[in-house]
């Protein structure tokens, strides 16, 4: 049996639907590369914008000439808009055979042989922890992973659709990660990215506030492994004990996603992100000061319900001035069922368009900025291997998470070396290969 699965959205996405294939590939799936050549098609799904449940209805949409010429094909929905439309999808997309929400992944095997029995079979349980049996050789690259280590969220900022679909916040037991670390490093991994939607909190579901330093202590010890990220920040749960271990931990790389969402403090109140565009502005200078060469990224919502002109210039104001080192920057859309949906959505597209391209236009001459005083200094590269635009050329990241490129040997893949840059753009540095780079890092 082959499956063809695809997935929109975060990494959690992309790591749910890897957790989902593990499962597969104990019943004997195989995976494929189109729908055509699947008996199984699975789509994990995004809600967090609207935008992202349109392209799915029009991709699965498009599968109905599929499911009748090939009616013993499965077509399946996961993950997150399965979770809030339920059974309205079958009523959009009357071919799809199963709706698997987000915590019923482990049951993936059990629910498709349902469906290939009956038709229209619904799994949206929303109690308890996601059993992660994931079969860690299901990566989609050699040296690089990610490791979910919670699920869910309990803080509901106004405009997240998170807290409805992925339920409460459950931490993973820390042995179990540490197990998954051990298998990802025994099997060439070098780099690790801790993923949960607020891993400032990871432990307290189990009654362990602060956690992650251990957790990242721990994972940091697994054998072979170069260079430790973990996201998301959420800034009210940042504390001096997490920035310490970035400092004071070599794997534990200088780039720390932290979103400020807004520079206004109405906007934030509204938003209840619980936290003042001074108290981002400290934090930032905190961790600054406690990390030395930290990067810092953050989210921006553009257009969220009031935001005056003079609002979004306070935002405009905090790009300018924190100099991150990604901003990405979405326009609000209201989300069914969010505290924000039900406040009037009275910025109109146009403007919403506007604030997105001045923020990303200050981004953009900050990134040129900020990469043109790299050059000539020397950094550390895990290199991933050649340049999907330019093979002749090598393509890794910097510790701080910009890419860079250097000409180099592709045995040089999943090595750490030290490149000195010579030009850069807003997106990219480019430089040349240090001699000794990779007999001396590696
Ligand atoms: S912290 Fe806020 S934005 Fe992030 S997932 Fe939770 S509710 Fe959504």
């Amino acid at each position: 049996m082959k499956v063809f699965i695809h997935a929109f959205g975060c990494q959690m996405n992309k790591l749910d639907a890897e957790l989902a294939l593990s499962h597969l590939a104990r019943a004997g799936y195989a995976r494929c590369d189109s729908p055509e050549e699947a008996d199984l098609v699975l789509y994990n799904t995004c809600s967090v914008r609207e935008h992202a449940e349109e392209r799915v209805y029009s991709n699965v949409g498009k599968l109905k000439f599929l499911k009748r010429r090939r009616p013993d094909v499965v077509i399946g929905i996961l993950g997150c808009m399965a979770q809030k439309d339920q059974g309205r999808i079958f009523e959009r997309l009357p071919h799809v055979d199963l709706v698997c929400g987000t915590r019923e992944f482990p049951r993936i095997v059990e629910l498709v042989e349902q469906a290939r029995r009956r038709r229209g079979v619904l799994a949206c349980g929303e109690a308890g922890a996601v059993r992660e049996e994931r079969d860690v050789r299901h990566r989609a690259h050699p040296f690089q992973d990610f490791i979910t280590i919670m699920r869910g969220c309990d803080n509901y900022c106004a405009y997240c659709i998170v807290p409805y679909v992925r339920g409460r916040e459950v931490s993973r037991p820390m042995e179990e990660i540490v197990d998954e670390a051990r298998r990802l490093t025994d099997d060439g991994v070098r780099e690790i990215t801790l993923l949960g939607q607020n891993v400032n909190s990871y432990g307290l579901s189990f009654g362990r506030p602060g956690a992650l330093v251990e957790l990242l202590e721990r994972v940091a010890a697994a054998p072979g492994l170069a260079r430790l990220r973990f996201v998301t920040s959420h800034p009210k749960d940042m504390t001096r004990d997490i920035l310490q271990a970035m400092r004071d931990l070599p794997a534990v790389c200088e780039h720390l996603h932290m979103p400020p969402q807004s520079g206004s403090d109405r906007v934030l109140k509204a938003m209840n992100r619980r936290y003042t565009a001074a108290q981002y502005r400290d934090l930032a200078a905190l961790a600054r000061d406690i990390v030395p060469g930290l990067a810092l990224a953050g989210d921006f919502i553009v257009g969220f319900p009031g935001e005056t002109e003079a609002e979004f210039e306070e935002t405009a104001a905090l790009v300018r001035e924190l100099r991150f080192q990604n901003a990405f920057v979405f326009k609000y859309s209201p989300r069914p069922g969010t505290a924000a949906a039900r406040l009037p959505d009275d910025v109109p597209e146009a403007e919403k368009r506007r604030r997105n391209q001045v923020l990303l236009g200050i981004q953009s001459r900050v990134n040129l900025e900020e990469n043109a005083r790299a050059i000539g200094r020397e950094v550390e590269v895990l290199v991933e291997g050649p340049s999907p635009r330019d093979p002749r050329r090598l393509i890794g990241r910097a510790r701080t998470n910009q890419i860079v490129v250097f000409e180099g040997a592709p045995a040089l893949a999943g090595r750490l070396v030290r490149v000195r840059i010579e030009s850069s753009t807003a997106l990219t540095l480019a430089g040349r290969l240090m001699p000794d780079a990779g007999a001396t890092l590696t």
